[in-house]
């Protein structure tokens, strides 16, 4: 099967309160993540960069000419494919030998990118199964409780390990608004990669369902507010804590 060329890689939306997303429309949903432009005074937060097969420093660049902070949700293929395009790169210390040394097993890319991952490739010569993501070691490694600071606006980093150990959300506390990664959202939450704990995904569970949060813009899916996130998070937690019940998937 041959599949066209996209005319267009990126599409984009915008959101109240300075928020952009992008999306790489031609890849499989499971692998097309949400890119979060935040628009700040000073500077910019760009939460999650996609596959990488296209540059998408240009496209930003399109948003603002501020300097971008790179944030890492995690270190799966389709969050940090395009970390690399920016010097400055935010992310959990846990996940900074993955990124340093980032290969088909750790990224996750074996077996979930294919050539039915796409309807149009990014490029002609596009070979999925010979794709890789471009090392892009952290530069400054963030913990539960830092700050971000954009000028006129903050963002809490939230360390909420369980899909991957270094899983980061960032909560800004005046807006409510919770960029999750895969920690949180309205689809199959991944807890059965190699390096998931469902443990540790049950706490930070318990933790989600406490933020002041108005709005979440996860990882991939749809946006939703706190109903829907208290509900995902009950029934992950009710799913995993049924006593003597093997982990569940897909219910
Ligand atoms: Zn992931």
């Amino acid at each position: 099967m041959t599949h066209p060329v996209a005319q267009q890689w990126f599409h984009r939306r915008s959101f109240s309160d300075g928020v952009t997303m992008l999306w790489e429309p031609h890849a499989h949903p499971s692998t097309r993540c949400n890119i979060w432009h935040i628009a700040g005074r000073d500077r910019d937060l760009l939460f999650d960069t996609g596959m990488g097969v296209m540059p998408l420093a240009p496209e930003i660049a399109k948003l603002s000419g501020r300097p971008v902070l790179c944030f890492g949700s995690h270190s799966h293929f389709d969050h940090v494919g395009g970390h690399h395009e920016f010097p400055e790169r935010l992310m959990h210390a846990a996940e900074a030998e993955i990124m340093a040394r980032p290969d088909r097993d750790n990224m996750i890319i074996e077996g979930w990118v294919r050539t039915d991952t796409f309807d149009a490739l990014p490029y002609r010569d596009f070979a999925p199964e010979r794709y890789t993501v471009q090392a892009a070691p952290i530069t400054r490694p963030v913990d539960d409780g830092d700050v971000i600071d954009l000028g006129d606006r903050v963002f809490e980093v939230l360390h909420l390990p369980g899909h991957s150990p270094g899983s980061c959300g960032v909560l800004e506390r005046a807006t409510g608004l919770f960029f999750s990664g895969d920690v949180i959202l309205d689809g199959k939450l991944l807890d059965d990669l190699y390096h998931s704990v469902p443990e540790d995904f049950v706490e930070s569970m318990e933790r989600i369902r406490e933020l002041p949060v108005t709005t979440v813009h996860a990882g991939h899916h749809k946006s939703f507010g706190r109903d829907r996130m208290c509900e995902i998070a009950e029934d992950y937690i009710k799913g995993r804590r049924r006593a003597g019940c093997p982990a569940e998937h897909g219910s």
